[in-house]
């Protein structure tokens, strides 16, 4: 165990053990340094130094999906999406570098897997999601062998696939297998087939891209990731709707589809996913045993009081992608919501923004955005009617946009 990660330890058993001799106004726990949960903790202790802030994270490193697509592509490094959490530190936050392994709601604690509870007024819980490996039999023992990668959550598996993708023959098949929507993301994946058709089209120019969708059409975007694909790797990338994986066997490097079996060189397959575990142990998943339903005006659980769930996890409201620019909003709304509540004022709903980026090539980009508002009849965020849009062509603008918006919320969500 490293020093730091020690005192850390140390502080949370000070932190449990006497939660009634803190001078401070009350206890935020934040569970997850992604992107929810990082912003989170920051403006809690930006809006009200007052309340100690102290956030658990299970990973040393904050690495962004946003833009990882780029390192698969060799378009960036992981140095480049790779930040870590010691900014927050600064804004007071206190770092606890652990797996929250359950939540008692009752005791308002919440248990660490190194041992010990922390106790808290108010928890924040931003895990993310993980994936539904049983509705592709096969993938999980492929990928725990390495042969077949999902690459959904930046990190080890970015690196492997994109030296996949380096060993790859030219001449071979890459494959993506693409979940039905709910997922992380909803243009990611068609950012994924344009990047990495850039990097073959140059580096290995007879393969090709196969792309197994199970949604009937591109579910973002559509239009213009079709005009970039058929001007720009014209021969190279093939679309697929309606063709969803209900098996991978990894020997034999298959997809299996209901109609068919697919080879391929390279294997990519997203399974579907849900409310990460810790969502569902501690009771917070409502809907379809998948997502966290949330009042909008706080992020507050409808299952469990006292407890705000952001980002990916939740049940998305109508037309609310999972996206790093939701979590981050969302954060802002549980943020004020929690400062308020802890002052005695009554929360007041918040008006937020959407922008998803997606590269279609080294140097060009598109954007779509939506704004979201309450609307007390329908007791739910909706979109704004007007607002946003999709860009009107690809360009070098947009990408030049793509990389400030990246830098920014990182810094937004970390510094
Ligand atoms: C390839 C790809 C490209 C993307 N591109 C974009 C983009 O361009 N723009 C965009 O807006 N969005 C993009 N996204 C989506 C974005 O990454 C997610 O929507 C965002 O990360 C969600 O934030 P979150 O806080 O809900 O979860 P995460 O960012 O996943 O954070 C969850 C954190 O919780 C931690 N955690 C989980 N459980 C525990 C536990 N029990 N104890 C302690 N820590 C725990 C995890 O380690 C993790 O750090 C992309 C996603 C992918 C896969």
């Amino acid at each position: 165990m490293r020093r730091r990660d020690f005192i850390k330890l140390a502080g949370v058993a000070a932190l449990s053990g006497c939660a009634s001799r803190s001078p401070s106004k009350a206890r935020v726990v934040v569970i997850g340094g992604g992107f929810g949960g990082a912003t989170a903790a920051k403006y809690i202790r930006i809006w009200d130094p007052s309340i100690d802030v102290v956030l658990v994270e299970r990973d040393a490193d904050f690495i962004s999906c946003p833009i990882s697509n780029l390192v698969l592509a060799g378009f960036a490094g992981m140095e480049d999406i790779t930040r870590g959490h010691d900014g927050l530190e600064r804004h007071g936050v206190t770092l606890v570098r652990d797996e929250a392994v359950g939540i008692d709601a009752s005791k308002k604690v919440v248990r660490l897997a190194r041992g010990g509870d922390i106790a808290y007024e108010r928890l924040i819980v931003s895990p993310g999601v993980d994936f539904m490996f049983g509705e592709v039999p096969g993938f999980e023992p492929a990928m725990q062998a390495g042969r077949v990668l999902h690459a959904w959550k930046a990190g080890p598996q970015t690196v492997a696939l994109r030296r996949q993708l380096e060993q790859m023959r030219d001449g071979g098949l890459y494959v993506l297998a693409i979940p039905l929507a709910p997922y992380r993301c909803p243009p990611g994946p068609y950012e994924r087939v344009s990047v990495v058709a850039a990097y073959l089209k140059q580096a290995k120019p007879r393969s090709k891209v196969l792309v197994l969708d199970a949604n009937p059409d591109i579910t973002s975007k559509g239009p213009l990731f079709k005009r970039a694909w058929s001007e720009l790797y014209p021969g190279i990338v093939e679309y697929r709707g309606n063709s969803r994986a209900i098996g991978v066997e990894g020997n034999s490097m298959t997809v299996k589809l209901e109609v068919e079996d697919v080879k391929g060189d390279v294997l990519n397959v997203v399974p579907p996913h849900r409310a990460a575990d810790l969502a569902a142990k501690a009771g917070l998943v409502t809907t379809n045993n998948r997502w966290c339903d949330v009042d909008w005006r706080t992020m507050e659980s409808k299952a469990v009081k006292g407890v705000h769930v952001l980002g990916d996890a939740t049940l998305s409201a109508p037309a609310m992608p999972k996206s790093a620019s939701m979590a981050n909003n969302h954060a802002k709304i549980a943020a004020a919501a929690v400062v308020d509540l802890l002052n005695g004022r009554e929360p007041q709903p918040l008006k937020i923004l959407n922008t998803c980026y997606s590269f279609v090539s080294r140097s060009e980009a598109i954007r779509v955005s939506s704004v979201h508002e309450w609307e007390p009849g329908q007791g739910t965020l909706v979109p704004v009617k007007g607002s946003g849009g999709v860009s009107a062509a690809r360009s070098e603008a947009e990408a030049n946009y793509a990389w400030s918006w990246a830098r920014s919320i990182w810094a937004d969500s970390l510094v």
